[in-house]
């Protein structure tokens, strides 16, 4: 992008890419002075004075007054995304329903579990989601515009479709959830794999930020999922399947998986052994990094040892494929991680070709148990990143909402 390239005029075919770029930089960066925007794009002051004037007026940035005068010249007001223009979050897991409201930049203005006693079929969900979103609806109407239903799920979700095409724990086959959800709520929906919309928040707002290639690994208590960023943007692969680390092969003579092959990592590196190891269960799971962190008893320090060999050999194999910087790890894999600090790095040098995982980091994800809600907003927010120009502008009395 040249600063002489003409941007300002409606019919400059650079302006939509120029505001996508300059939301984008907010929304995932935080609040930034005008100043920062010129020199960071390259843009000239006039240029950037229209494309915030235009995001201003659709009301997705405010100017919150100037930055401090830390720089030369006249202080720069400060251009932040509009966090009352948001996304609904629903995450179907095996024991709860997760509803949440994620504002741009990040912000989560709610994020609420609600426990559910076991699994529910798909039915069951929609209609909780649907009564939920409905006790929500006097206060998104009044104090948000909602672009939509980022929808995140344990399971095979078809790209494009949004279909849920397997979800093993939940025992769900090819339910069109998002579709449905969407009946349900008047909103629309995206919806996407877990682990694949965790690795978009760690990727904008957390352990990935700023890191070009990178392979996320998260566990839960129905598995092991992840996802890869190449070149600084997820892979998705050719049905959006791509990144299933979990059902790799690390221990033939291992324990069936629910897949149909034996000895996948998932099967060898699981949370109820780790549980079970240190005397809890489901009900007090949270209570796992605590009882995982300081001295272990012999019986916990081998199976702590079990895992993290099992995971360096997963880990391995994934470094060779792909040649990342970095594995970042979340869920109970950051908490086995963590339990023996150094150990798992240790391990991935010695059992990985030693060319490439000599300098990859190992590192623990950011953003704790709101990295869900952050990434299934994403799914909406992507939209509204790539072409701020179809969102309304904001009406004379200042009323932006979408229905
Ligand atoms: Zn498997």
């Amino acid at each position: 992008m040249s600063q002489s390239e003409p941007a300002t005029g409606p019919a400059s075919s650079a302006r939509p890419r120029n505001l996508s770029r300059l939301l984008t930089m907010t929304h995932r960066e935080g609040p930034q002075s005008r100043a920062a925007l010129t020199r960071r794009t390259g843009l000239n002051r006039s240029t950037i004075g229209g494309l915030v004037a235009e995001l201003s007026a659709r009301g997705l940035v405010s100017e919150t007054g100037p930055a401090g005068s830390s720089g030369v010249g006249r202080p720069s007001p400060l251009v932040a995304a509009t966090d009352t223009v948001a996304a609904l979050t629903v995450n179907p897991d095996i024991d709860a329903v997760t509803v949440g409201l994620v504002g741009l930049g990040g912000v989560v203005h709610k994020r609420v579990r609600y426990p559910t006693g076991g699994s529910l079929s798909a039915d069951e969900a929609v209609n909780l989601v649907a009564a939920l979103v409905a006790g929500m609806r006097s206060e998104l109407d009044t104090r948000f515009s909602v672009l939509g239903v980022g929808i995140a799920v344990p399971g095979l979700v078809e790209r494009g479709s949004g279909t849920v095409t397997l979800a093993p724990h939940l025992g769900w086959r090819d339910e069109p959830f998002g579709d449905r959800i969407a009946a349900a709520t008047g909103y629309r929906c995206t919806v996407a794999n877990d682990a694949r919309t965790a690795l978009l928040a760690e990727a904008w707002f957390g352990a990935g930020r700023g890191r070009q290639d990178f392979v996320y690994l998260n566990g839960s208590a129905s598995g092991i999922g992840g996802g890869i960023v190449a070149a600084g943007q997820p892979v998705l692969g050719r049905h959006g399947y791509a990144g299933e680390f979990g059902h790799r092969v690390v221990h033939p003579g291992g324990e069936p998986c629910h897949c149909g092959r034996v000895g996948c990592l998932e099967t060898e590196v699981r949370r109820d052994r780790l549980l079970a190891a240190v005397g809890l269960d489901d009900t007090s799971a949270e209570q796992l990094p605590a009882a995982l962190a300081g001295d272990h008893a012999p019986g916990v320090a081998a199976e702590i040892d079990r895992q993290l060999g099992w995971l360096a050999q997963g880990l391995s194999d994934v470094i060779t494929a792909l040649d990342p910087e970095a594995v970042v790890l979340g869920g109970f894999l950051a908490d086995l991680a963590e339990a023996s600090r150094g150990r798992l790095q240790e391990l991935v040098r010695h059992t990985g070709f030693a060319a490439l995982a000599a300098d990859v980091e190992v590192v623990s994800a950011a953003l704790g148990p709101d990295v869900l809600t952050i990434g299934a907003a994403e799914l909406i927010v992507a939209d509204l990143l790539a072409d701020p120009q179809a969102y309304p502008l904001a009406r004379p009395d200042g009323d932006q909402r979408l229905r």
